[in-house]
This record gives structure tokens, sequence and C-alpha cells, in this order.
């Protein structure tokens, strides 16, 4: 079977950093596939090359068996998806205006191609699905709420919020539990779980917080340094001496 989402020999610089080196990773479809590695690793800049926030690089990212070439402003429209590890929110908006953001490129694609269906009709089934995203999210009660005014996790969960709302066929999840306290991160447990299982949702998890990896995730792969130096089930890498190594060698040093 080949691959949803197919990584080659992905490396870039910047300046004298080799920020990836020859790095790849398959994603199969419907899969939540884990990244993760120490600080600096090059985890969140294999979301920019994907997203198209570094354009230039050396390597090939398919998507769907296609090259992908996909723009900041595009990603909804080829399909994709992602949060950031510092969220970017529009903070003078509410938490509910955040999530329909994420889903005005549908509504307006409703409006186009459905005979009878107008704007007024279109924007409140938007609403009633941006609500049904609060809820899955836990951010029912904030939803009137400016996004500026909620602590760090929770604006975490408006940005998860946002990307799920817009109905993607791969979500990349930059550290989505940081900030967020137990009962939080096993709520974010479940809502990526029914994602990918009940929808068929393909999830890229760069994520720290091990409790979420390791319960959701099919697959993982490690970075460090900009390559990769391991990958399996979560039970393989969990016990993987260079993994632990790379964790605990760059504690140290620090
Ligand atoms: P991670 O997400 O795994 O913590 P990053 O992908 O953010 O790591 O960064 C990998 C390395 O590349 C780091 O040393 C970081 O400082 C550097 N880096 C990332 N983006 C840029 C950039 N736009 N310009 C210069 N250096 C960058
Ligand atoms: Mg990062």
């Amino acid at each position: 079977m080949t691959a949803f989402l197919s990584i080659r020999d992905l490396s870039i610089r910047f300046g004298g950093l080799q920020a990836l080196d020859r790095f790849s990773m398959d994603v199969e479809r419907g899969a939540i596939h884990a990244l993760i590695g120490p600080n600096g690793a090059g985890k969140s800049t294999v979301f920019n090359c994907i997203s198209g926030f570094c354009s230039r690089f050396d390597g090939e990212i398919l998507f769907d068996g296609a090259p992908l070439e996909a723009r900041p402003h595009r990603l909804v429209h080829a399909g994709l998806a992602r949060t950031f590890q510092h969220v970017d929110l529009l903070r003078q908006l509410t938490v509910l205006e955040n999530v329909l953001v994420g889903m005005t490129s549908r509504v307006r694609r409703y409006c186009a191609f459905t005979p009878g269906f107008g704007r007024a009709a279109a924007e409140r089934d938007a609403i009633a699905q941006a609500d049904e995203v609060l809820e899955r999210t836990g951010l029912a009660r904030y939803r009137n709420l400016l996004a500026g005014e909620l602590d760090f996790g929770h604006q975490k969960l408006v940005d998860l919020a946002r990307a799920v709302a817009a109905r993607p066929r791969l979500l990349l999840l930059d550290e989505p539990a940081a900030g967020l306290r137990n009962r939080e991160i096993s709520e974010v447990v479940e809502l990526l779980g029914d994602l990918a299982r009940g929808q068929g949702m393909t999830i890229v998890l760069v994520e720290h917080v091990m409790q979420l990896v390791m319960s959701v995730a099919d697959r993982i792969t490690v970075l460090s340094f900009g390559q990769k130096i391991a990958e399996g089930e979560p039970h393989e890498v969990r016990s993987n001496p260079s993994v632990i190594e790379a964790y605990l060698g760059r504690e140290h040093h620090a």
C-alpha cells in the first residue's frame, strides 16, 4: 500500500545549521503517526516544509501519491490543516469566530455548489458545526470570550478546534497538549482517536507529552539533530536505546 503522506530525503539548512538531513517518513492513511524528538531536533521544520512555510528544501513530499505544493493560505484547499507550536490566533475575535475562520473556504464552496443553499443558511450550518467542534474540544463555555483572554493551554485547544473544523484529510498537530491539564489531555486523546478511527482522518502528531503519544500513536518516528534515529510501534520505540540516549543526552548537556 502506498503511503498517504510520503516524505523522502528531506533536507534543509538554515545558514550553517543542517536542520533536516535526508529525513524520510511514510504515514499510512487513517493513522495517527507521532513525530517526537528532543527540542531543536527539526520536528516543527518538518511541518513547515509540508505546509509550505519553508519552500527551499531538498527532497520530495508526496501527498496521496502526488507532489504536495501546499501554500500557507491554500492549506485547507489542499486538504490539510495544521496547528502551531506557538499559537497563532486572532486574539481580538471570539473563540467561536476563530473556529469559523478555519471553515470559511468550506462555507464559500457550499454556497457555490449547493443550489438553493444561500449564504445565511451556509452560515447557520457552519456555526452549528463549529459549536459541535467546540463541544468536543471542551471549549463550549468559552465560546463567546475573546481568544486573547484565554490561558495558553486553552488557546492551544482553540487552535486545535480551528484545524479540526476545517475537516482536513491530513491534520498536522504541533504539541497540542502543551499547557493542558491531565483531564484535558484525556479529552484530546479521545478526540484524536475518534477523528482517526471514526472519521478516517490522518494525523501527524508532534508532542512531548508521552502520555498522549503512547496512548494514541499507531506509529512513532524519532528525530534527533535532523536525522531519523528510530521508528516503530510505541512499545518498540519506548525501549530503543538510541531514543533513550537522545533524550537523556540532551538533558545532560542542558
Ligand atoms: P523542534 O520543533 O524539533 O524543536 P525546530 O524544527 O523548531 O525544532 O528547529 C530545528 C532547528 O532549526 C533549531 O536549531 C532551530 O533553531 C532551527 N530553525 C528552525 N526554523 C528556523 C528558521 N526559520 N531560521 C533559522 N533557524 C531555524
Ligand atoms: Mg517545535
